[in-house]
């Protein structure tokens, strides 16, 4: 079984549930299994409110209920290192990388 080189660990992937995982279950189902065998920890994170439930993704589900992605993730202390999301403008910027970006425009 091949695994993940050179990564971080664990290894962090999200995936969105509307109009990504959800547009199919099986395969999705497939890739995260692979994924995991590989070392990875995968899991979901939706842009939904908590009282939406979802009921069919095998793992851990995260709701930020409307807020940025990374901004909510990184306030939980929940590493991310890819995202897989139809909607990558929901994701927004992990606020360490974006004070980093602001560090480096600044030397600039
Ligand atoms: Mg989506």
């Amino acid at each position: 079984m091949s695994e993940i080189r050179g990564a971080v660990r664990p290894f962090c992937v999200a995936i969105d549930y509307d109009d990504t995982f959800s547009t199919c279950p099986e395969t999705w189902g497939k890739v995260i299994e692979v994924l995991r065998q590989a070392g990875a920890r995968v899991f979901c994170v939706t842009f939904r409110r908590p009282d939406m439930v979802v009921t069919d993704f095998p793992g851990e589900v995260f709701y930020t209920a409307g807020r940025l992605k990374a901004d909510f993730m990184h306030d939980l202390k929940q590493d991310v290192h890819v995202w897989v999301d139809d909607r990558p403008e929901l994701i927004g910027e992990n606020p360490e990388r974006r004070r980093f970006r602001e560090i480096l425009n600044e030397a600039v």
